[in-house]
C-alpha cells in the first residue's frame, strides 16, 4: 500500500542527493504534513500567503517554509518574519518590499528570481530582458536585507518531454549566465529550483538543485 512516508522515501531515492527536496503541502492538512515531518523531513512549501502563515503558526517551529507561489507586495509582511526562501521574485518592486520587511525583522531574506520559461499559459515570471534590467539597476545593488540564491522556473504543463527539456535547459543557461556575470563573488548563488511531480526526473537530468514536489508525495489535490 502506498503511504505518504513511502512516497517520500521513493522520491528521495530517485533524487539521490542530487537536489534538495521541498515538499509542497498546499491544500494538505496539518496531519498529512506531520506524517512527513515525523520521518525527520523539514522543508515544506506553499503557494498562498494565508495558508503558509496558518500552517507556520500551528506546526512545529523547526520547519523550513518556502514560498513558491505568486506573491503580492502587500502580503510580504505576513511571511517576512519566518519564511526560509521566496522562490517567486518577479519584479524589483517586490524585491524592494521584501528588503523593507527583511529590515523590519532584522533579517536577510533568501530569494530566487522566478523566470518565465514556459509557453504563454503561465503568467508569472521575469523575461530575460526584465531580469537584466533589474540586475543592472542601482536600486538592486543597494538592497541589504535580501540575498539572491538563484533562479526558479516552471516548464509548460504538457506531456511533451522535448518541450520540457528545452525549457529546463533554458533555465539552467540563464542561471549560468547571470552567475558568471553578476554573482561570481556570491558563493550562495547555487539554486536552480525546477521540477515538480510530473517532470522532476527530467529536471534532475537538466541540472536542478531544488525540486518542488507535491502530489507525488501527498497524493492528488482535489482543486
Ligand atoms: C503546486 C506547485 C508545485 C508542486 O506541484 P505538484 O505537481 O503537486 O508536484 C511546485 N511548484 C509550484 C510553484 C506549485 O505551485
Amino acid at each position: 500500500m502506498e503511504t505518504i512516508p513511502g512516497n517520500l522515501n521513493e522520491i528521495q531515492s530517485v533524487i539521490a542527493g542530487k537536489a534538495k527536496l521541498i515538499a509542497i503541502s498546499k491544500t494538505k492538512s496539518k496531519e498529512e504534513i506531520l506524517k512527513v515531518y515525523d520521518t525527520g523531513f523539514r522543508a515544506f512549501g506553499e503557494n498562498k500567503v494565508q495558508e503558509l502563515v496558518a500552517k507556520w503558526k500551528e506546526l512545529p517551529k523547526d520547519i523550513e517554509w518556502h514560498m513558491v507561489g505568486h506573491l503580492q507586495t502587500n502580503k510580504v509582511k505576513y511571511i517576512a518574519p519566518f519564511v526560509s526562501k521566496i522562490h517567486s521574485v518577479d519584479s524589483l518592486r517586490l524585491l524592494r518590499m521584501i528588503n523593507k520587511e527583511g529590515k523590519k525583522n532584522m533579517r536577510v531574506i533568501p530569494c530566487l528570481f522566478q523566470m518565465h520559461i514556459a509557453r504563454e499559459e503561465s503568467k508569472f515570471g521575469l523575461s530575460m530582458e526584465e531580469l537584466l534590467e533589474l540586475l543592472s539597476s542601482e536600486d538592486f545593488r543597494n538592497l541589504g536585507n535580501i540575498r539572491m540564491d538563484g533562479v526558479m522556473g516552471m516548464a509548460t504543463l504538457i506531456n511533451d518531454e522535448k518541450t520540457i527539456i528545452r525549457e529546463f535547459k533554458h533555465l539552467k543557461q540563464i542561471f549560468d549566465q547571470i552567475k558568471q556575470k553578476y554573482f561570481d563573488s556570491s558563493p550562495g548563488f547555487i539554486d536552480i529550483s525546477m521540477g515538480m511531480s510530473h517532470d522532476y526526473k527530467i529536471a534532475l537530468e537538466e541540472g536542478s538543485t531544488m525540486v518542488r514536489i507535491g502530489s507525488a508525495i501527498f497524493g492528488s489535490r482535489k482543486n
